[in-house]
């Protein structure tokens, strides 16, 4: 009988990347689904992009993950780019089909898919998001996509802020305003949806949001993206005040998820991953 060797590659591109939890999740989903595919963590340095493009070409990836520093460098060295990628300017997920190359994002996806699973309503709802990097970024289109009327946007830098309401209020459905975050910011008491889409909680455990805890009512429901704990202290004063809550483990785990989807064509075992990356990170 003939053995098979070889294994179908993935993986992610970035640079740092050694600590990229990616494939802890997409690993775990193929060896849960016995594919023969292996998933690879690659240090690609800024200006070696295009080359490992053609490196993933030659070598007949079925897919990369892409990150910092080259989610927007990386569309244009793609043949298609999905309608809401383009309009964040910034892709995580790549797939290849018959020589092509596709674009996806899948972090906004990942974090609506949080609030569906929920059945927390979005459309017509009122949302505020704190930050207004490339994670932010992705949430705020794809909410607007997904039917929200407003988002606040609140940064430290205006320029940011600014870049991403104009944004919103250009290429979405959504109405966007900017609040600069120069003090303790209070929650508009007609908010639905909050988001810390900043990376503070990331590193020091001991570190939340600068925002008046006080001002949450209990109808807010409270989103963190913070993907290696599940109880954020940001979390932890929302449940205090009696809010629903949503972490960024499970964000990070969706967007595996579709990501999984679009290169295998099956549904992802997403409690496989979820708990794998609970193992991982040890909570
Ligand atoms: P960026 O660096 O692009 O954006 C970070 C944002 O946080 C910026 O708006 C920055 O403001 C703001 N910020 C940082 N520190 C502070 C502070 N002390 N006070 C106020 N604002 C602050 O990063 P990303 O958007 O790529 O990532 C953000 C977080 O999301 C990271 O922790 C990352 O690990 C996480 N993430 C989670 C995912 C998930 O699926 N759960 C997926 C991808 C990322 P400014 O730019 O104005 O300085």
């Amino acid at each position: 009988m003939k053995r098979v060797y070889q294994k179908q590659l993935l993986g992610v591109f970035g640079d740092p990347v050694d600590d990229n939890p990616s494939v802890v999740i997409e690993q775990a989903a193929f060896d849960a689904e016995n594919l023969p595919m292996q998933y690879l963590t690659i240090q690609v340095k800024k200006g070696d992009l295009q080359k490992a493009i053609d490196g993933m070409k030659a070598m007949n990836f079925l897919g990369i993950n892409i990150t910092m520093p080259h989610k927007m460098e990386v569309l244009k060295y793609l043949d298609v780019v999905a309608e809401d990628a383009r309009v964040m300017g910034a892709v995580n997920t790549i797939y290849q089909r018959n020589g092509k190359l596709y674009g996806e994002n899948t972090d906004g996806k990942g974090f609506v898919m949080n609030l569906k699973n929920g059945n927390i309503p979005i459309i017509n709802k009122n949302a505020v998001i704190l930050g207004a990097g490339g994670v932010a970024r992705a949430i705020a289109v794809e909410l607007a996509n997904a039917g929200i009327r407003k988002i606040t946007v609140v940064n430290i830098f205006e320029e940011q802020g600014e870049a991403l309401t104009g944004l919103l209020n250009h290429s979405t459905p959504a109405c966007a305003e900017f609040e600069l975050w120069n003090g303790t910011y209070s929650i508009p008491e007609n908010t639905d949806i909050l988001v810390n889409a900043t990376s503070i909680g990331f590193v020091k455990e001991t570190e939340k949001p600068n925002i008046n805890y006080e001002s949450l009512n209990a109808n807010v429901v409270v989103c963190d993206v913070i993907p290696n704990k599940e109880n954020t202290l940001f979390l932890a004063e929302a449940k205090k005040k009696g809010c629903r809550t949503f972490h960024g483990m499970q964000m990070l785990v969706n967007q595996g998820a579709i990501a999984f989807e679009l290169w295998t064509g099956r549904k992802a075992p997403v409690e496989v991953m979820l708990k794998a990356l609970k193992e991982s990170y040890k909570v």
